[in-house]
């Protein structure tokens, strides 16, 4: 089996929304078609990438570095030992190559949108859901029939007043969530704690509704933000300080008792490992939301579930960042206990297969082979029109 083709172009997804530290105004993706020479159903097999939303499009990597290291490569090292089917584990190893340790970002989103076409491309030869493949590999078997999901959004848009913000949440209700998240941060304490209640207004108990910092506070400000918000028993308390201040958050954790949230992004299992150690999570209940595709794709995020495996914590505390179908198939396959979802933001690459509407809170993976992109028109019309 060969690799025959790569296209990379990159997509913008901008949009007027705000959380507390950027604007996604300029916020592109880049979007990757693999083509291989293995034939199923008289056509050739072709996987599809991209990054997740938050990270800026990893084009310059992708051209000038990773995507000619996977295609100079001796085809015979990024196989299987079948010789029939791509190996993620050795692509992985000749991606990495030359590549020194430590400062893991960005090329691990470059990385990390390799991984998910390769991944792609290894359940389509297999013709299976991707999280059936995972689940025979790595899991337990079978895949969890069905993810919980909840709708993120809630962010600061312009001349958004209480109305908009409550008009929104009804919306994600009505959709078929249970739960939704809403941004924090970008107001003072005390505007923000009335827009925690005017979504409470709509959502109903505390713990349907989580909040998200974006990384902004120092201790001072997460610690007040911890004191206000902890009356209404939230869901979760999302990303209060810098992703890489440990100690921050095992401080804010001994004064905050409700669940907290955190690792969209750490980008490495070494992170991961760092946070675990000196993060004072509590797995009991907190929530942990590494993104596959950020940081540098499944392969390592296998490595991130083997640090918690090591220290006794189940996947189930893990609900990825990401907001689409390859986390999904990740969730479900590898039994994590959720995934994020972006119903109004990032089309057409938020969101899931065309034939899994969101029920109770809830979403199936698509029977389609492969990630499921074949299963979600708007996605695959972007793909043919921009990849041919
Ligand atoms: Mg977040």
């Amino acid at each position: 089996m060969k690799i025959t083709d790569v296209q990379e172009r990159r997509v913008s997804i901008a949009s007027d929304i705000e959380n507390a530290y950027i604007s996604f105004a300029g916020m592109d993706v880049s979007i990757l078609a693999i083509t291989t020479d293995t034939i199923v159903d008289g056509q050739p097999v072709v996987g599809y990438g991209f990054n997740s939303n938050g990270r800026y499009a990893p084009s310059g990597l992708l051209q000038h570095r990773f995507l000619p290291r996977l295609m100079e490569a001796d085809p015979t090292s990024l196989v299987d030992t079948s010789g029939s089917n791509l190996d993620p584990f050795r692509i992985w190893q000749t991606l990495m190559r030359n590549e020194k340790p430590g400062g893991h970002g960005e090329r691990s989103v470059a990385v990390g949108v390799i991984d998910m076409a390769i991944w792609d491309i290894v359940a389509k030869v297999e013709e299976k859901p991707l999280a059936t493949l995972l689940a025979e590999r790595f899991g337990d078997g079978t895949p969890d029939e069905s993810v919980p999901v909840y709708a993120a959004g809630g962010y600061y848009y312009p001349d958004s007043d209480l109305s908009t913000l409550q008009a929104e949440m009804r919306s994600y209700l009505d959709a078929g969530y249970t739960e939704t998240k809403m941004k924090i941060g970008g107001l003072p304490l005390d505007k923000d704690l009335r827009r925690v209640e005017a979504a409470l207004e709509v959502g109903g108990s505390g713990d349907r509704l989580a909040v998200d910092a974006n990384g902004r506070f120092d201790l001072e400000t997460g610690l007040a933000y911890a004191h206000g918000l902890s009356p209404y028993g939230l869901r979760w308390y999302e990303e209060a300080g810098d992703p890489l201040d440990y100690d921050l958050q095992r401080v804010l954790a001994e004064n905050y008792a409700e669940p907290m949230a955190t690792g969209e992004n750490l980008f490495s299992h070494q992170d991961v490992r760092n946070l675990l150690r000196y993060g004072g999570i509590r797995p009991d209940r907190d929530i942990l939301q590494m993104d596959p595709v950020l940081s540098y794709g499944l392969v390592e995020y296998m490595r991130m579930l083997d640090e918690l495996r090591l220290r006794g914590i189940s996947p189930r505390v893990c609900i990825p960042h990401g907001g689409h179908q390859f986390a999904l198939n990740i969730a479900a396959g590898l039994k994590l206990g959720g995934n994020e979802s972006y119903p109004r933001v990032f089309a057409p690459f938020g969101g899931f297969a065309d034939s899994t509407p969101i029920e109770n809170g809830r979403v199936r993976t698509s029977e389609h082979p492969g990630i499921g992109f074949e299963d979600k028109a708007d996605l695959m019309e972007l793909f043919r029109t921009e990849l041919s």
